[in-house]
């Protein structure tokens, strides 16, 4: 049953060679043998169910029972929901975030919470106030973050499918780190009502998965407009399973900016393979220019931690999880409260976005990340004039070393270099896994203008086919 997609699963299920509470019980004795293991463990869940729904009946719909891993943060109704921070320790949320709730109707069972990087920040796991998570392909290094814990799970064959989230690469990222599938949706595409906002203009849920027609599969019952999130569209079509096996007709662009320096060697080296292959599948390599993608780093960490200390302004002890005890007044409490749940991370973005939005400095760093983020989208429309789909490596690096880079946020922010313009720009990009160097998977990333999600995963797809990477070293 673990080698079973979740399509296949689904299939098996409707076929009923298989129940769905046989495979729901399959991966939830391995979810809670990993939970129960701790740090011992790979550290992958938060929480983990122990029936196969509410009430314990088969779930129905196209999704037929198969078990789904769902990202901390996404609210869901009696069950902790904490986005991996100490001060939402316990809060179990009265509601259910709308893609959840869509893909439960769907048929999917929920298996687990996934443990994350607190409130969504970081590239590595290491932020989570439940300890870091460990990558499944060698367990002395990250899975890459923020969705850490939901892609470890899935390269482990912990869970079949699991929901992450991305502000500036939290799915594609983690996904490259642990050899898997993740896609990042259009600005838009999917419904943010419940889940646990980071930096709202940026915030996407999408799939991660061991192949492209999963996360089509996924995804595809997770579009849609939603009235309870003003910034949701209607997706203009429907969203089919990918069935390219060629490229022909396809142009590829390569921009110089993230192909070049700061990309490790191993890397270049798998990304340039994956080229080779694009060609003998009959597409057309185009070099491009994304002039002002360099900056996009700059501008993220400007805007992001300014919506981040907006939105985290809510949790004041309260209404929400953690309230310090033995404060002298309202004031004190808020300020114990706030020392005591946040971590070093969340309170540098919280100190650098209040400062960044502060009357006299407003405009030179707000103003003018914006102004960035507007020419950095003027660049993406241009070149999507000139070619269908960009390509570039997901990280700049292979998994690296757990502390390695915790002491150097600089260093951190650095992961995602090659991510974070396609999220200010509002665009949908996918990671697939494109081989491995020194023994670890590397990220081909796949992006397109928006909309775009059906010819993004007609590619990625006869990349998949024709590049046959194995995932199966990372089971455990
Ligand atoms: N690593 C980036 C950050 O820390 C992106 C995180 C994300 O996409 N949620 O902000």
């Amino acid at each position: 049953m673990l080698e079973l997609s979740a399509f296949g699963a689904a299939a098996a299920i409707g076929d009923r060679s298989i129940s769905a509470a046989e495979l729901f019980d399959v991966y939830r004795r391995r979810a809670a043998a990993d939970r129960a293991a701790g740090g011992e463990g790979l550290n992958c869940f938060t929480w983990v169910a122990e029936e196969l729904s509410p009430g314990g009946e088969t779930p129905q719909g196209s999704l037929a029972g198969v078990p789904l891993a769902v990202k901390d943060l996404f609210c869901t109704e009696g069950v902790p929901s904490q986005s991996g921070s100490r001060i939402l320790e316990g809060y179990l949320p009265p509601y259910t975030a709308t893609v959840v709730s869509r893909l439960r109707s769907a048929g999917a069972s929920l298996l687990a919470k996934t443990n994350q990087d607190e409130f969504a920040m970081g590239s590595s796991n290491e932020s989570s106030a439940y300890g870091p998570v460990r990558n499944p392909w060698e367990r002395t290094r990250v899975p890459g973050g923020s969705s850490g814990g939901s892609a470890a799970a899935v390269a482990a064959g912990l869970a079949p499918w699991a929901l992450g989230t991305d502000t500036g690469g939290s799915i594609r990222q983690p996904a490259a780190l642990c050899g898997i599938v993740g896609l990042k949706p259009t600005y838009g595409a999917v419904s943010r009502y419940g889940m646990i906002a980071f930096a709202s203009s940026l915030d996407q849920a999408g799939p991660l998965t061991r192949d492209v027609r999963d996360a089509a599969l996924l995804f595809s019952q997770m579009v849609g407009r939603d009235p309870r999130d003003a910034t949701s569209l209607q997706f203009p079509h429907a969203i089919e399973l990918p069935s390219a096996e060629r490229l022909d007709g396809i142009t590829l662009g390569v921009p110089e900016e993230l192909t070049g320096e700061g990309i490790e060697a191993g890397v270049l080296a798998a990304f340039q393979a994956a080229l080779a292959r694009a060609q003998e599948l009959g597409a057309q390599i185009r070099e491009v220019r994304l002039p002002h993608a360099p900056h996009a780093l700059s501008a993220y960490y400007v805007i992001a931690p300014a919506e981040a200390s907006s939105n985290l302004a809510r949790f004041d002890g309260v209404r929400y999880g953690l309230r310090a005890e033995g404060a002298d007044d309202l004031l004190d409490m808020y300020t114990r409260t706030r020392h005591d749940g946040f971590g070093a991370e969340v309170k540098r973005r919280i100190m650098l976005g209040t400062y960044a939005l502060s009357s006299g400095y407003y405009d030179a760093y707000y103003g003018r990340a914006q102004r960035v983020r507007t020419k950095i989208a003027e660049d993406f429309r241009k070149t999507f004039s000139e070619v269908d789909l960009i390509l570039t490596p997901t990280a700049p690096t292979v998994a690296f070393a757990l502390g390695e880079k915790t002491g150097d946020p600089l260093a951190m922010y650095l992961n995602d270099y090659c991510t974070v313009p396609m999220s200010l720009a509002g665009i949908p990009a996918i990671s697939i896994p494109c081989g491995l160097s020194d023994g670890l998977p590397v990220g081909l990333q796949i992006a397109g203008p928006a909309f775009s999600e059906n010819r993004l995963l007609d590619a990625a797809h006869a990349f998949e086919l024709a590049l046959g990477f194995d995932g199966s070293p990372a089971r455990v």
